[in-house]
């Protein structure tokens, strides 16, 4: 719960999940950092100091480790280089934070190499750099944070102005399930920003930091802002509901968090809504889009004895009414970022 909500300094309930991305290394003496990654053809190799701009590494997906290299170096990393070699079970670009694994899970191996640590908070804040500065995409601080500060069977309630984090315990008798539409996000660059410039101006016509602190009589009138402001008090709700073990309460607040995305944020698709709609109708507790929107995943609370049989529904009923091949996670809630 809490989508587009991070870079108006407000709520999120994010949850790290049992997909992962590694990195195995070892450090180099010749001051360069080297990375493979598997299904990605090409090498990065940068300068360890952080001397390269990120947004010209090629090929572009090495602009996310000339980030965190750079972004590690201006905080005093060590210019330790790495050989290193990267292997995801993250589908990229669907929603699921492929980039921040990437980006922490370099950061993490740059650090070790040189024997440097960091605050947690501090760590995701220069992941969420290195992402701006290789991408230009002005990206919030949730899915970094998520992705370092993952605690078993837990969601985490982040305050993405503080930066701290309380882990709420997810119900044992339910599961997380993710389902991949099919189709990757289109347009997320540029829609994005569009979105994060809509809010951002909200905030500043309203004469406010940030929409954190807009009020609902505020924003009435302007569907942007009220997605940010309505979707705070959801992020809120939720955390409560689950702290009371009210798995009931859950139900109309997943709903309205997909219609105000889908109406209010206009971030989701019919392909999306349908999956969220066939989720619901096959016994999900509750469904929405996750991630940015634009295409990629859903994600669903389903009672765990039901949640294969239930997946493997929908999957059924998705791939009938659109010929197209949905992939279906069964997620479990697992620490954040670490040694292996
Ligand atoms: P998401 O974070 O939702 O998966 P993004 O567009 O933010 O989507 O990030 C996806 C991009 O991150 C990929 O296009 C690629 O550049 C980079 N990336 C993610 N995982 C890997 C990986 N394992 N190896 C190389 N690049 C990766
Ligand atoms: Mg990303």
């Amino acid at each position: 719960m809490g989508d587009h909500t991070d870079y108006a300094e407000g709520f999120a309930l994010p949850v790290a999940i049992d997909l992962e991305t590694r990195v195995t290394f070892r450090p180099t003496r010749d001051g360069r950092v080297r990375v493979r990654s598997a299904g990605f053809e090409s090498e990065v190799d940068v300068s360890a100091d952080g001397t390269v701009d990120p947004a010209a590494v090629d090929p572009a997906w090495g602009r996310l480790i000339g980030g965190v290299v750079r972004t590690l170096a201006v905080r005093g990393r060590p210019a330790v280089g790495i050989d290193a070699t990267v292997s995801s079970t993250v589908p990229t670009g669907s929603g699921l934070s492929s980039s921040a694994a990437l980006s922490v899970s370099t950061a993490l191996a740059l650090l070790d190499a040189a024997g440097w640590t960091m605050p947690a908070a501090e760590l995701a804040v220069a992941c969420q750099e290195a992402e701006r500065l290789g991408t230009g995409v002005p990206s919030g601080i949730m899915d970094q944070l998520a992705s370092i500060r993952g605690v078993a069977g837990n969601a985490l309630l982040l305050d993405c102005r503080t930066l701290t984090v309380e882990p709420v315990p997810l119900p044992s008798a339910y599961a997380i399930v993710v389902v991949h539409s099919g189709l990757p996000r289109a347009l997320a660059e540029s829609a994005y920003a569009e979105r994060h410039a809509a809010a951002t101006g909200a905030a500043a016509r309203l004469g406010l930091a940030a929409l954190r602190d807009a009020t609902s009589d505020q924003v009435a009138d302007d569907p942007i802002a009220r997605h940010v402001v309505s979707e705070n008090e959801r992020v809120l709700a939720t955390a409560d509901a689950l702290l009371r073990g009210d798995v009931g309460a859950l139900k109309p607040l997943f709903a309205a968090s997909h219609a105000s995305l889908r109406d209010d944020f206009r971030v989701s698709t019919p392909e999306l809504d349908l999956l969220v709609e066939l989720l619901v109708e096959l016994g999900a507790v509750g469904a929405r889009l996750t991630g940015a929107g634009f295409g990629g995943c859903v994600v669903a609370l389903v009672q765990r004895n039901r949640a294969d049989d239930l997946t493997a529904k929908v999957a059924r009923a998705y791939s009938a009414k659109t010929g197209l091949e949905p992939r279906a996670f069964v997620v479990r809630a697992v620490d954040g970022a670490g040694p292996a």
